[in-house]
């Protein structure tokens, strides 16, 4: 990370000076107060790979918009969110995290949305080594890979 004062590439502090917040290097940072360290932001991939084999693999994966599909389908069959989550076993707090797309259920979960509500909420993929035999694959976000499975 760049320091916004003085450019060098080092560890940075959010500091306050002369009211302003600035990530800056631990020199710079003497100009103000240190408000706290600066973390570089990690990528959450949830991904559980398995070994890679020769052959085939099938890849299930949750879809992007399973968010939106899930609120959609639950308001045309009426249902609050309570009474859908009770149906599928499932706290109240989970599924408005799943609806919000704070929480991406597993291909477990997912599968059992999918078949209550009668809606597509898991896509298989084949997988070839390292060609995608489905290019819509690749507009994916690894973050959109909950878990790969073999079968
Ligand atoms: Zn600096």
């Amino acid at each position: 990370m760049i320091c916004e004062l003085c450019g060098k590439e080092a560890q940075l502090f959010k500091t306050e000076i002369e009211g302003t917040q600035l990530n800056v290097c631990k020199d710079c940072a003497k100009f103000g107060n240190i408000l706290e360290e600066v973390k570089e932001k990690k990528v959450e991939i949830k991904t559980k790979v398995k070994k890679k084999e020769p052959g085939d693999e099938i890849i299930e994966i949750v879809v992007s918009d399973f968010a939106q599909k899930i609120k959609n389908r639950r308001e045309k069959l009426k249902l609050k969110q309570e009474e859908l989550a009770k149906k599928l076993g499932i706290k109240e707090s989970l599924l408005h995290h799943i609806e919000s797309r704070k929480f991406m259920p597993s291909i477990e979960l997912a599968k059992r949305i999918e078949k209550f509500l009668k809606i597509k909420l898991v896509e298989e993929y084949i997988e070839t080594g390292m060609n995608i035999a489905k290019g819509e694959t690749a507009e994916l976000t690894i973050g959109d890979i909950v878990e790969l499975k073999r079968k």
